[in-house]
């Protein structure tokens, strides 16, 4: 047992290893199916009897029931989208009949495709662990997806950011992806330090994992952010493709027993950054989103990858891919000073409005809440 369970530690971790190796290539647009985790369902075959009208009814009325146990069981593990949504003062609405439902209330619009991997909230595209689901007329979304995306991002808790861990990707022999005579470890050691100047500016303290050309180990990376008591993590990279591909994106690691947003290989069990997967969702949507507003990125969206400086981040913790060193769109943004800055700016906006979110939540004084503070 023991020994099943340090082989499954170590492929994850090789796992793990091998994608951030890669250039941030690894995280570039990808059209493969999902594959490899779903299974087959055996169904034993039925005796061939000879059919009379008795028989025959009792089978319609077999056929009725295992509709209903069918029915049941493929929404078990999943929640009544509209149901959750009243919770939250949400009206639901199609917008499409039957393909796209819209929750919404003062703050907040929630749209959701039948059939698809993700939703948008406040028109940013976050990756969903399973698709949205109908059966019965109504509209289901796993529980996973409603804890760790839905409810994490429009209800979040309470929390406290005073020392933000700013980790500038790559490094001295790793400089990642290279474009054009750029690479991407310089690149996003400018964004970092800019970042770390508008977040110290508003009296945040920031710790940098580098702040010279030097090659570090990935685990070394938040392993720093540990030591210094850092409240979040935020690594910044660029992606790198064809000269079309552009746009932004933000990974968290991805929640235990999911698919990641594209396929990975390696163990799907819980790791240390799973109990932050709600703040991790809410971290990277914040930013996401400034990123998409203000500096005009096309959204790829928040995604969930079991990245190597996430999974095992002990505070919550996203992996930033601001723009692709080979896009034609994205370097315009990425090679030139002044709209490099409006990058840094909204990474920090980003990181800002998570803080001044979580800082706002009024605490509920529940039992829980009560046994946390012992
Ligand atoms: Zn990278």
């Amino acid at each position: 047992m023991k020994k099943t369970f340090l082989t499954g530690i170590s492929l994850l971790l090789v796992a793990a290893a091998l994608c951030c190796w890669n250039p941030c290539a690894a995280n570039a647009a990808t059209t493969k199916q999902q594959t490899g985790t779903a299974r087959p369902v055996s169904i034993p075959k039925k005796k061939q009897t000879t059919t009379t009208k008795t028989q025959a009814a009792s089978t319609k009325t077999k056929a009725k029931t295992t509709t209903a146990q069918t029915t049941a069981a493929s929404t078990s593990g999943y929640q009544n989208v509209v149901t959750w949504g009243k919770k939250h003062g949400m009206r639901a609405a199609w917008t499409q009949k039957n393909k796209t439902l819209r929750l919404s209330n003062d703050s907040t619009t929630i749209v959701l495709n039948i059939g698809a991997r993700h939703a948008s909230i406040n028109n940013i595209k976050i990756a969903l662990c399973q698709n949205v689901k109908m059966s019965g007329g109504n509209v289901f979304v796993s529980t996973q997806d409603i804890n760790t995306a839905l409810e994490a991002i429009t209800n979040p808790r309470k929390n406290a950011v005073r020392i933000v861990a700013i980790d500038p990707g790559h490094g001295g022999s790793q400089p990642g992806a290279k474009h054009s005579g750029k690479q991407e470890k310089d690149i996003t050691l400018l964004i970092a330090k800019e970042v770390r100047t508008i977040l110290q500016n508003k009296g945040v303290k920031v710790v940098m994992t580098r702040t010279t050309d030097r090659t570090m180990d990935l685990k070394t990376r938040p392993r720093i952010a540990e030591q210094n008591h850092a409240d979040v993590f935020v690594s910044i990279h660029l992606n790198a493709a064809s000269a079309d591909a552009n746009g932004a994106e933000v990974f968290t690691t991805t929640p235990a027993g999911a698919q990641s947003t594209t396929p990975d290989s390696g163990s799907t069990a819980a790791t240390r950054g799973n109990k932050n997967d709600a703040a991790n969702a809410l971290l990277a949507y914040h930013i996401q989103r400034q990123l998409v507003q203000k500096v005009q990125f096309s959204d790829r969206g928040v995604k969930r990858k079991r990245l190597g400086v996430l999974y095992d981040t002990a505070m919550p913790a996203v992996l930033v891919e601001a723009g692709f060193i080979s896009g034609s769109k994205d370097q315009k943004k990425l090679f030139n000073a002044s709209q490099r800055s409006k990058i840094a700016q909204a990474i920090a906006e980003g990181i800002l409005s998570y803080k001044k979110t979580v800082e706002s939540v009024k605490p509920t004084p529940t039992k829980s809440n009560t046994a946390e503070k012992h």
